[in-house]
């Protein structure tokens, strides 16, 4: 085994809305952890990567402190310590390596649904629940908008209903969590999604190379799962029209049919999903015998 200082440490959420969307992402860029294994940091077999499992608000403190060289988390955690810190520190003593299609959120205001919103400045001297109270300070003195802040850690969502607040600044993604509440959004002050963050630190030239050779995976995994291969035959007067409705679709690979002159297969990698609708359209152009198959991994 390589020595310790050799390995590239992860640190990624260990239950909650990040970890199995983090977990898959190492196990689609083939790193295998063995999860028998006892601990708080897991070893991977095949690479030499470690990965720590942690709870989310660590991890920004993880990696600039130098515990682990790397971390996955949200942008929404990342810009509130920013935030928090950007007096003490001046800038920011983390970098985003990488964004990841996962963990998309937004930091919206939403008031009870008996209230009808008449525009930001219902939210003049009123109390607002969060935890993000430096974002939510951030964009409200933007737009001059006094307010009283009620710091919670969670269970945001009920202080409206306890009389604790008259609003909240919380995480959002359906939105079925504030209807359960009676609460609907009114305002979005930040969106956000997971990235893959790295410190400021100096590393060696041998993590740096483990390092660049993961975030190539990554970016193939993501590039693969928003494409498509497409396979089809296409009647050669229409190859030029057919070539135009899929988008995103660079160089396709042209072939001969083996019994039929008049048309040709067609091979195609597209950069977006293809909706039923454009399938019919290529239909409706003469095309036939069309696939879309899903891609697995890719390297440019
Ligand atoms: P931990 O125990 O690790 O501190 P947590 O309760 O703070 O967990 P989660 O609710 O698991 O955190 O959310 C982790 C991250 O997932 C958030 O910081 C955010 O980036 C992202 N996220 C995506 N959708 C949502 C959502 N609807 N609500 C909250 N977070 C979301
Ligand atoms: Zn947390």
């Amino acid at each position: 085994m390589l020595k310790k200082n050799h390995r590239v440490r992860i640190a990624m959420q260990k239950s909650g809305r990040l970890s199995d969307d983090s977990k898959e992402l190492l196990t689609r860029c083939g790193i295998k952890i063995n999860l028998q294994q006892k601990g708080l940091i897991f070893f991977a077999e095949n690479m030499p990567i470690d990965v720590m499992y942690v709870r989310d608000d660590d991890i920004p403190g993880l990696v600039v402190e130098g515990v682990v060289d790397l971390g996955i988390v949200g942008k929404n955690v990342l810009k509130e310590i920013f935030l928090e810190q950007k007096e003490k520190f001046k800038k920011s003593l983390l970098k985003v390596l990488c964004n990841l299609d996962f963990g998309t959120c937004r930091l919206s205001l939403s008031i009870p649904l008996n209230i009808e919103y008449s525009g930001l400045d219902y939210f003049q001297n009123k109390r607002i629940a969060t935890s993000y109270p430096n974002l939510l300070k951030n964009f409200l003195d933007k737009k001059k908008i006094q307010f009283k802040l009620c710091s919670l850690n969670g269970s945001v969502e009920v202080a409206p209903r306890l009389n604790l607040a008259d609003a909240i600044c919380d995480l959002v993604s359906t939105g079925a969590t504030l209807k359960e509440n009676s609460l609907y959004e009114v305002e979005t002050v930040y969106v956000s999604s997971a990235c893959l963050i790295s410190g400021l630190q100096e590393i060696s030239i041998f993590k740096k190379n483990i390092i660049d050779k993961l975030i190539t995976r990554i970016q193939g995994v993501i590039k693969a799962k928003e494409s498509k291969y497409i396979m089809l035959h296409v009647p050669i007067s229409k190859l030029e029209e057919v070539t135009s409705l899929l988008h995103g679709a660079e160089n396709p690979t042209i072939l001969k049919l083996a019994n039929d002159q008049t048309k040709v297969a067609m091979h195609v990698v597209s950069s977006e999903t293809i909706f039923w609708e454009t399938m019919e359209k290529l239909k409706i152009l003469g095309a036939s015998s069309i696939l879309v198959l899903p891609i697995e991994k890719m390297m440019e």
